[in-house]
């Protein structure tokens, strides 16, 4: 999505090869009308697949995701955050190390806003080791749910997250694709 690479080039501030700091568009303040036109992207990319639920995680994923689901129609779910995962019964919940926080957290999804009645499309922010992702998908196939793809913003290609969930047969749609981040440059594939 060119607009989104030119954003990316303009705002965005490389922190190291590893990590790209967005905060002026996705992880701070938003662009709303660039996030409108994302998710109608994703909406138009996962147009014929039935999807009846969208599912992010807290917190940066939520206003793309709204915007897709505004775009499709459909209920958005975003997975909690938690401090302590007592165990609940109404929950599916799981354990994912955290990129940029270094530390665990817990996400969980109610089982009343999934089931196998459902059609997912999962929708987050960047990926990067797949750590975040995993954890979703395992929420959304313990529910019973289909998912049908999964949608990102950005694709580090240089981290291997998203091509270990194309392996697997996961259908990954990326908006931007970024190669490395070597020089303090931003360098897309
Ligand atoms: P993963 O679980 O795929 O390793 O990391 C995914 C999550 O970590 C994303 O949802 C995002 O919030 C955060 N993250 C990973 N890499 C970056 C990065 O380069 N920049 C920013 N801003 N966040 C990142």
């Amino acid at each position: 999505m060119e607009v989104l690479k030119q954003k990316i080039r303009e705002q965005g501030v490389v922190i190291s090869d590893q990590v790209l700091k967005l905060d002026a568009l996705l992880n701070h303040q938003i662009d709303p009308a660039l996030t409108m036109q994302m998710g109608r992207e994703f909406a138009a990319k996962f147009s014929e697949d039935g999807v009846t639920r969208i599912v992010t995680v807290e917190s940066s994923g939520i206003p793309v995701a709204f915007a897709a689901a505004v775009e499709m129609g459909v209920p958005l779910v975003f997975a909690r955050r938690k401090k302590t995962l007592l165990a609940d019964p109404d929950a599916y919940c799981e354990r994912v190390p955290s990129f940029t926080k270094g530390i665990v957290t817990d996400i969980m999804v109610s089982r009343e806003f999934l089931g196998p009645e459902d059609r997912v499309l999962f929708i987050d922010d960047i990926i990067a080791n797949g750590d975040a992702a995993k954890g979703v998908i395992k929420i959304i196939e313990r529910s019973g749910a289909e998912l049908v793809g999964f949608g990102v913003v950005v694709e580090k290609c240089f981290q291997s997250g998203a091509s270990t969930l194309r392996e697997q047969g996961i259908r990954v749609e990326s908006l931007a694709k970024i190669k490395s981040l070597s020089d303090g440059e931003v360098h897309f594939a």
